[in-house]
């Protein structure tokens, strides 16, 4: 899919917003200030509102994302989504016996009073803690977002507030604006991603790869299974090259980063490996699109 026009009231967010962002990434924006195009490809089929373009939603996302991480004074990755859902009025509170790994009540404190409440069954995994507290945000702001698209929230239907949270929540905890600068600063290596931004998992970063204008394909192997594969651009999915083969194969037997290169393309493969369950994930840098 072509990246959609660079939106000026993004820039004119942006420009407002400037100033609560670190220097760094502030000095960075404006080098960069392109890359604050938010690429529309995870953002592209709402079903539910056929009538809305990806780039209007993708803006809509990256603005409201901007609005709630500057309500919560949140400044740079990572992200706490438990500080960012107090900062909001969210209490986050745990609740062992629910099905779900989170959900959103509005609970009565005294006789007049409904607390906005995150209801957070216990997991280990700090990571998808943070997550589910961010798709919760998302699912408390969303009206914001429907608001904002000209959307009535009483005709989307609950499979696209549901999608919307998660877009929220991923642009929540990866922020666009901080991953266009961080991305390119270290070339896109997971791993240091990963460091900076340790509250979410290695496959969120992945795959918000693919929110930007490089052209990449995102691949994720889960003992030895392919079970994600998704590129920036057109709208079906590349087979796999015999290059990215040979390239997770290597990481995942020697549990260490591998690269690999010809012509066109970079293959990169990070193992994230554990005792009892290997993934790897690639990304495979491309000169243009991909051959047909
Ligand atoms: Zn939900």
């Amino acid at each position: 899919m072509a990246i959609g026009p660079h939106k000026s009231h993004l820039r004119d967010a942006l420009q407002q917003r400037a100033a609560l962002l670190p220097l760094a990434h502030f000095l960075a924006c404006i080098r960069s200030s392109v890359r604050y195009t938010v690429h529309a490809f995870t953002l592209a089929k709402l079903p539910m509102l056929p009538e809305i373009a990806p780039e209007e939603l993708a803006a809509a996302v990256y603005d409201l994302a901007t609005q709630l991480l500057a309500e919560a004074g949140i400044l740079g990755p990572p992200v706490d989504a438990f500080q960012l859902a107090r900062a909001l009025g969210i209490t986050v509170a745990l609740d062992g016996v629910q099905a779900g790994r989170a959900r959103f009540v509005r609970l009565a404190r005294g006789t007049r009073t409904l607390v906005p409440t995150i209801l957070l069954r216990p997991d280990p995994r700090a990571e998808r803690r943070h997550w589910a507290v961010a798709h919760e945000v998302g699912e408390h702001a969303v009206w914001r977002l429907f608001a904002a698209l000209q959307v009535d929230p009483r005709e989307a239907t609950p499979n696209a507030r549901e999608q919307a949270a998660n877009w929220l929540a991923g642009h929540l905890l990866v922020p666009q604006a901080w991953l266009a600068v961080d991305g390119p600063a270290c070339d896109w290596d997971l791993l240091e991603l990963k460091a900076r931004y340790r509250t979410v998992s290695h496959e969120l970063i992945a795959r918000r790869m693919l929110d930007f204008p490089a052209p990449v394909v995102v691949t994720i192997f889960d003992q030895r299974q392919l079970t994600f594969r998704a590129g920036n651009r057109g709208s079906r999915r590349p087979p796999l090259s015999s290059i990215e083969t040979r390239c997770w194969q290597e990481a995942h037997r020697s549990d260490r980063p591998a690269q690999c290169a010809e012509e066109n393309r970079r293959v990169r493969a990070w193992p994230i490996h554990e005792a009892h369950w290997k993934r790897e994930i690639l990304r495979t840098d491309l000169e243009e699109s991909w051959p047909d």
